[in-house]
């Protein structure tokens, strides 16, 4: 039994199902894929999402996507660009160079950089070269005051990326994650830093995720909430909707709140339970915008200098034709502040910003906007957190965890949660790398000099 129809939840189902098990998979909710999903907006008529990016080094996401059939729906990208208010642009690319010299031509040319900035910031990323911290005591703000890195180093580079990638600020960040980022995307291989973006709504693009767990056996049940767990005849009993299940084996895939509450109806949960409250859950807010007509040439791009850190042009992403005008999503990570502002304050913000860097919006008509705030989007990965993210085994016999925030040495990612997900898939049959994919090699240079 699963319980928790998000990614984690599914690549458990998937994982044992194939492995000749049988397996039922409680979700609570309408629709499969968790965090990662889109909806109907009623007042916009619009399939909504908060855009999700996948990078090469996802192996067990992709791994599990390309399983189902939907590896073709990621739109792969090699180039990144940065973009200053006025408009200027630094591209980063790879070169031809061996890995982890790839990006270095395109960062050596970077206007957004001055020549201190650029002299920095290449320190601070050998310190990355042949891995990361295996600690994670210490916070990506000490480690920034440590390096020396200037003040602009900061905004055009340590920060768009770190903010992008582990949605919170450099003290609720620790340099383990942060390396973490910069060794499999700048540095370990030229494939681990391509960007890739589902080109169709979050729930779409899941679909044949689903679709493959039925295949497999898996019997799925949508709107069944797990209201309680207990331990009864050396097996599990599940309350869901007024009905028992009976399992010899359950798997927890649901967030961490929702873990914590469930885990308080069985007997010796306090441990586990206290170590629940260290996460931190993060925010980001998106601002989606539909205009009559095209107003940039870029698929998407990093916005400096201003609240908004991401464009994504997914009218361009998903390929539409002309006549159907343009749609834009802005996202805002770490959107503390952003919480607290109503929408209205949130879309003329990011609309002033917007015409910083793409002009054509001043001749645009805007067709029709929202604002979605998704306020426990993510867990921080604070430093010293990793003592508390449990292992997908349990003390209790049967009993396994899965989800992004379990022990999975990845961020809160679409990528950590698949591997909690087979993680906790290869505790339940003893094996525990069973169902893991291969890392994403290193290549070039790093051949001989990364040390995983
Ligand atoms: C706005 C936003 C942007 C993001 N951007 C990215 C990105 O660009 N790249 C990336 O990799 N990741 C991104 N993420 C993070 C990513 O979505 C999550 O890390 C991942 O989806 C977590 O999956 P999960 O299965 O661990 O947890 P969840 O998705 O939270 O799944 C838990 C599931 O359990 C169900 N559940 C809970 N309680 C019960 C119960 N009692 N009974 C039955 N079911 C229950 C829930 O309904 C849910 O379906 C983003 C997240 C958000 C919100």
């Amino acid at each position: 039994m699963v319980v928790g129809g998000g990614l984690a939840g599914l690549a458990a189902a998937v994982a044992l199902a194939g492995d000749g098990a049988s397996v039922t998979l409680l979700e609570r909710r309408p629709s499969f894929g968790g965090r990662a999903y889109s909806y109907e907006h009623p007042a916009l008529a619009e399939t909504v999402d908060s855009q999700h990016v996948v990078l090469g080094c996802c192996t067990n996401l992709l791994g599990l996507v390309g399983q189902a059939g939907a590896g073709e729906l990621v739109r792969w990208y090699d180039e990144l660009t940065f973009l200053e208010p006025g408009g200027r642009k630094s591209v980063m690319k790879p070169s031809g160079l061996p890995a982890p010299l790839h990006q270095a031509m395109s960062f050596l040319r970077a206007p957004m950089l001055g020549l201190k900035d650029k002299v920095g910031i290449a320190a601070g990323l050998l310190q990355f070269l042949r891995g990361y911290p295996a600690g994670d005591a210490e916070s990506f703000a000490t480690w920034l005051k440590r390096t020396g890195q200037t003040e602009r180093a900061i905004r055009h580079f340590w920060e768009p990326v770190v903010v992008g990638a582990l949605n919170d600020g450099f003290e609720q960040c620790s340099t383990k994650y942060a390396g973490k980022v910069f060794h499999e995307t700048f540095l370990k291989s030229e494939v681990g830093g391509r960007l890739g973006i589902p080109a169709a709504p979050l729930t779409e693009f899941f679909e044949p995720v689903v679709a493959l767990a039925e295949r497999l056996g898996v019997t799925v049940k949508l709107k069944c909430g797990v209201d309680g767990l207990e331990r009864r005849d050396g097996g599990w009993v599940v309350r869901a909707e007024e009905r028992e299940f009976v399992a010899d084996t359950v798997v927890l895939a649901t967030d961490f709140r929702q873990t914590r509450k469930l885990l308080d109806g069985v007997g010796g949960a306090g441990a586990i339970a206290s170590d629940l409250e260290r996460f931190v859950a993060a925010p980001i807010t998106t601002v989606h915008l539909w205009y009559d007509r095209d107003v940039t040439e870029m698929d998407h791009a990093v916005l400096l200098d201003t609240r908004i850190q991401w464009v994504f042009a997914k009218s361009r992403i998903r390929r539409w034709g002309a006549e159907r005008g343009s749609y834009l999503e802005l996202v805002i990570s770490a959107s503390w502040a952003e919480l607290g502002m109503g929408r209205e304050e949130i879309l003329a913000s990011a609309l002033r910003e917007l015409e910083l860097f793409f002009p054509k919006v001043r001749e645009a008509r805007l067709v029709k906007s929202g604002v979605l705030k998704e306020a426990r989007a993510t867990f921080s990965v604070v430093p010293g957190l990793d003592a508390f993210r449990p292992e997908q085994r349990t003390e209790w016999p049967g009993l396994f965890l899965a989800g992004d925030w379990t022990a999975t040495e990845w961020p809160s990612t679409m990528e950590g949660a698949v591997r909690s997900g087979r993680l906790a898939a290869g505790a339940v049959v003893g094996e525990a790398g069973r169902f893991m994919a291969t890392e994403t090699p290193a290549s070039g240079l790093m051949r001989w000099l990364n040390r995983d």
